[in-house]
């Protein structure tokens, strides 16, 4: 154990590993991370991070209850705090057994700085670090929400959510989005199975593996970021200099999911995922878009679209719907906005918190999930 630790604390080298899912994980074998200055191909971070140092026990501290989920990096356990009796969510880091030796993850590394460095009610709180007997067990505690909004639509039913309940939850995802914007930090993964809900009617975003700092003027970044579905069609046409408007974007694909509880433009590749957003949005030209011919692939990537955008169908407008099942006209509006394919044009999540969707029609309802 302690000889484990003398070498899991001498400083070596950042690897880049391939995974599975053709993402890019990178390890660095050093517990150390400056969040502020840290970059996609930075190699710089060599200096000890005091926030693994002196951390509780997990067998001291909790009782493991049941697994939650695996996901990409990390698994999620339910657990009881041994001295006070509360409910956690305790996300082990995932360590790939081949790679052990080569260190803790930088995505890891970069939720914990994020996390800890935000604070909204909208925003998964972590409680604290603990620590197994292994240097390649280490768990983030943080307070348990019932279940992802994912599976919360998928347990309610086929009617749809009230509009009244569908303003609230994205008046709470948008506000998470406007305080992490303001604070520098870009989420590059906002989808349904990343925003948590309590059975109070909160919700709560999560998983910032993926997230990071971004500044002015734009530095390059990579645009192997944000799950298919909800990625924008400026990274799928390669732009490396990108910002908030991407987050906004990936929460366009999040209100549509709300309103038909069915992600909305689920493309089977990248290519057929711009193909689904070219129908669904429209197709860009020179007005709607005067940079799009300036992205490296839009030379590359051919496509064809001549019809007219699907969005119109897909969600139908109703002033009198007495904001039941139908958008109102402010709520499309909005939905249009959020899904501009010119990123420049897109709405911010400030402006979009004062859009007259929030303002008029139905007045917004903390859900009510029936979480069985
Ligand atoms: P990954 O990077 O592996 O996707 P996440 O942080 O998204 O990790 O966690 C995976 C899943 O675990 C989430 O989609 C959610 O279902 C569940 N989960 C994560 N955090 C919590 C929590 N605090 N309370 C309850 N469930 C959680
Ligand atoms: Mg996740």
């Amino acid at each position: 154990m302690s000889q484990k630790r003398d070498r899991w604390d001498s400083a070596s080298s950042e690897e880049e590993v391939r995974d599975g899912d053709g993402t890019t994980t990178k390890y660095l074998s050093a517990t150390t991370t400056n969040l502020e200055s840290q970059d996609d191909t930075s190699s710089s971070i060599r200096t000890h991070n005091p926030l693994l140092s002196g951390c509780r026990s997990v067998y001291d501290s909790y009782e493991r209850l049941d697994r939650i989920d695996e996901g990409t990096y990390g698994i999620v356990w339910k657990a009881r705090d041994l001295i006070t009796n509360e409910i956690v969510a305790l996300k082990q880091i995932k360590f790939e057994s081949s790679l052990r030796k080569d260190g803790f993850p930088i995505s890891a590394l970069r939720e914990i700085g994020v996390l800890l460095a935000l604070n909204h009610e909208s925003i998964v709180t972590v409680k604290e670090m603990v620590v197994g007997d292994d240097f390649d067990k280490v768990f983030m505690a943080m307070e348990f929400m019932e279940m992802d909004l994912q599976e919360a639509m998928k347990i309610s039913g086929q009617s749809p959510f009230p509009q009244a309940e569908v303003k609230s939850m994205m008046h709470q995802i948008l506000s998470a989005t406007q305080h992490i914007h303001k604070k520098w930090i870009l989420h590059r993964d906002l989808k349904t199975s990343n925003i948590l809900v309590h059975k109070s009617g909160k919700i709560c975003l999560c998983d910032f593996g993926l997230a990071r700092k971004y500044q002015l003027p734009r530095k390059a970044m990579t645009q192997t970021v944000i799950t298919l579905w909800y990625r924008p069609i400026e990274l799928l046409f390669g732009q490396s200099y990108y910002g908030p408007e991407v987050d906004i974007w990936s929460i366009g694909c999040i209100f549509g999911e709300l309103l038909k509880k069915e992600a909305m433009m689920q493309g089977q590749g990248e290519l057929d995922q711009i193909d689904k957003i070219f129908k669904m949005i429209g197709s860009p030209n020179e007005e709607v878009w005067p940079d799009f011919a300036s992205l490296p692939n839009t030379s590359i990537l051919r496509w064809k679209n001549k019809e007219s955008p699907k969005i119109f169908k897909a969600f139908p407008v109703n002033s009198f719907s007495g904001g039941q099942s139908y958008l109102d006209p402010n709520g499309f509006d909005l939905l249009q906005r959020l899904l501009t394919l010119d990123p420049k044009k897109r709405i911010s999540a400030d402006d979009a918190l004062n859009h007259a969707y929030f303002r008029e029609g139905v007045e917004m309802r903390i859900p009510r999930f029936v979480l069985e």
